[in-house]
């Protein structure tokens, strides 16, 4: 990619940054700097490149859906992260919203379920340096238990319920951030544990694509898993 073209995606990325901020998506100025730095471009393919700073959810193959960037802001304001944070995110994807995390936090788990989806991700995450990510291929509906407790959990995907296993993997006072609902529509609801005590908020509404596995939807092959995306 040559300068002018990278100077044009710079630009692309602080109109879309401004309009965040304007809107009141994004407030925290770490937040700020992180969604000013990473190149969503880089993460898509090349014909989609030009709408990757567009407030629309973009398809990332094997049927799967990147969110709006207002989603992914929205959620990782609502994490609340600390440097330091140990974070697990479920649903890599492209590995955007890996790489936003990996600006905030001390070490990024990342887990996904398609191979595909999982190696591609990987490759423009050691491209760009974000060595502080980890990444495997799996069931995240299982969450990380070789690597828990974690400070925060993001779960990227949709799901009826939050997901048993990953509260046992929060840390105390640790909070995660989950869209449930049905298949077709969810809301963003936050998580605090205290304790044995869950501290649960309900934020915007949203459609993600479906969390599969163990704790997530039964594999439904004339489902579109929500191809309109949030
Ligand atoms: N955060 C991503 C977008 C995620 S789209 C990004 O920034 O690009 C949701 C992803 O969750 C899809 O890639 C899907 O394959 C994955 N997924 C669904 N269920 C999963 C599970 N049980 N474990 C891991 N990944 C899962």
């Amino acid at each position: 990619m040559n300068g002018k073209e990278e100077y044009r995606f710079r630009t692309a990325r602080e109109t879309m940054v401004a309009d965040l901020v304007s809107r009141g998506v994004l407030c925290n100025p770490s937040v700020i700097q992180a969604f000013l730095k990473v190149p969503r471009h880089l993460f898509l393919d090349e014909a989609l490149r030009d709408r990757a700073y567009q407030d629309q959810p973009l398809p990332i193959g094997n049927g799967q859906t990147i969110s709006h960037p207002s989603t992914v802001a929205g959620m990782t304001e609502l994490l609340d992260i600390r440097p330091g944070s140990r974070i697990l995110e479920i649903g890599t994807g492209t590995g955007y919203q890996a790489a936003i995390l990996a600006e905030l936090a001390g070490k990024v788990f990342s887990i996904e379920t398609i191979v595909n989806l999982a190696r591609k991700a990987r490759k423009i995450l050691e491209h760009l340096g974000y060595y502080s990510i980890r990444m495997k291929t799996g069931d995240g509906s299982r969450g990380w238990p070789d690597s828990a407790p974690f400070d925060r959990i993001v779960v990227s995907a949709g799901t009826q319920v939050i997901p048993p296993k990953l509260i046992g993997q929060l840390t105390d006072g640790g909070r995660m951030v989950v869209p449930i609902g049905s298949r077709d529509t969810q809301v963003i609801t936050s998580v605090i544990r205290d304790g044995s005590n869950l501290t649960i908020q309900e934020h915007d509404r949203c459609r993600f694509v479906d969390l599969v596995g163990k704790y997530g939807w039964p594999a439904d092959p004339g489902h579109s898993g929500g191809r309109n995306g949030d």
